[in-house]
């Protein structure tokens, strides 16, 4: 990812691709103390616009804070330097990626006292699991790693160091042959994805595991919230088992990079009629008028770079 042309933010200035490089003494690098953001921009009928900007903005002001990490910069500068990455490097529909870690001024564990650095950088990307997996559904697999506890390294951050968690599970599943693992919390009660939330259907009624579960809370489950209430739809946050899923109607996966991925399959054991089912479908269709511009409503959502 390294080698293309382009400009990245970094510390209030856009550099060239190439060159946005930090020292192998970083702070963040050696211990993992440090937060992200996933943002996706859609191209709709008025322009690019970037989805839920002042959100996760705010979610990655909130991950710092959590991590007792100062931002240098302020939200507005922040949300600048988002809609400038997309300007500048002529992205119609791209993916976003701010990420704020601690310098290299010291390495003990301490980071007291390390400068806080913050970049942004944007490329197109498509779809996250796949677009075969976005009509027919994907393969899941319960991972054998459990996910974070809310008492470890804080499940609400989405800091870097999480997400080898993340990274264990995905790659056991996939070596597995699935394409994607499903994480339970250490109460044995399922949480989320490796980089995605979940939603089961039962009887018309739309359930997904509460955030006590240690699952992020996440900006396209809160978009999804919105949907079920247009399409009047039940939603109800609780604590799901295992074999609830197994017995669901149908299940879908939600996140900024996976968007409304259905899930037909997991541990082998098919789910509903084992194809995208037709509330997941109407779901997803809602949620791509909505990231697209087409529905008035959440024209608030929609910051045009
Ligand atoms: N859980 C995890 C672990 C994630 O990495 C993500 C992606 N950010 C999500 C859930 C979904 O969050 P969002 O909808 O805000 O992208």
């Amino acid at each position: 990812m390294d080698d293309r042309d382009g400009k990245i933010w970094m510390d209030g200035e856009l550099v060239d691709w190439r060159d946005a490089k930090i020292h192998v003494l970083s702070h963040t690098l050696h211990y993992g103390c440090g937060a992200f953001e996933g943002v996706r921009a859609y191209k709709t009928d008025k322009g690019t616009a970037i989805f839920r900007l002042r959100e996760h903005t705010e979610r990655l002001f909130n991950s710092a804070k959590i991590l007792r990490m100062k931002i240098p910069f302020s939200i507005e500068q922040v949300e600048q330097a988002q809609r400038q990455v997309v300007r500048e490097n002529n992205l119609e529909s791209c993916y976003l990626r701010p990420l704020t870690w601690i310098g290299s001024e010291k390495l003990g564990v301490s980071p007291k006292g390390n400068k806080i650095h913050l970049m942004v950088a944007a490329w197109a990307w498509g779809a996250y699991l796949g677009e075969e997996g976005m009509r027919r559904g994907i393969r899941v697999k319960t991972s054998s790693y459990t996910r974070h506890h809310v008492n470890i390294t804080m499940t609400q951050a989405k800091a870097v160091s999480n997400y080898t968690n993340s990274i264990l599970a995905n790659m056991e599943a996939l070596d597995d042959g699935y394409d994607e693992a499903l994480l339970l919390d250490a109460a044995g009660f399922v949480s989320e994805g490796a980089g995605e939330n979940l939603f089961v259907i039962k009887n018309g009624v739309v359930y997904t595991p509460d955030l006590s579960a240690g699952a992020l809370n996440g900006i396209t489950r809160n978009t999804i919230f919105h949907i079920c209430q247009d399409l009047g739809l039940k939603l109800v946050e609780k604590r799901i088992t295992r074999d609830e899923v197994y017995i669901c109607d149908e299940a879908f996966f939600t996140g900024t990079a996976a968007e409304v991925t259905p899930i037909r399959e997991l541990d082998r054991i098919e789910l509903g009629s084992g194809s995208r089912g037709p509330i997941t479908e109407k779901i997803q269709a809602a949620f791509f008028d909505i990231v697209n511009g087409r529905n008035p409503k959440y024209a608030e959502w929609l910051s045009l770079v």
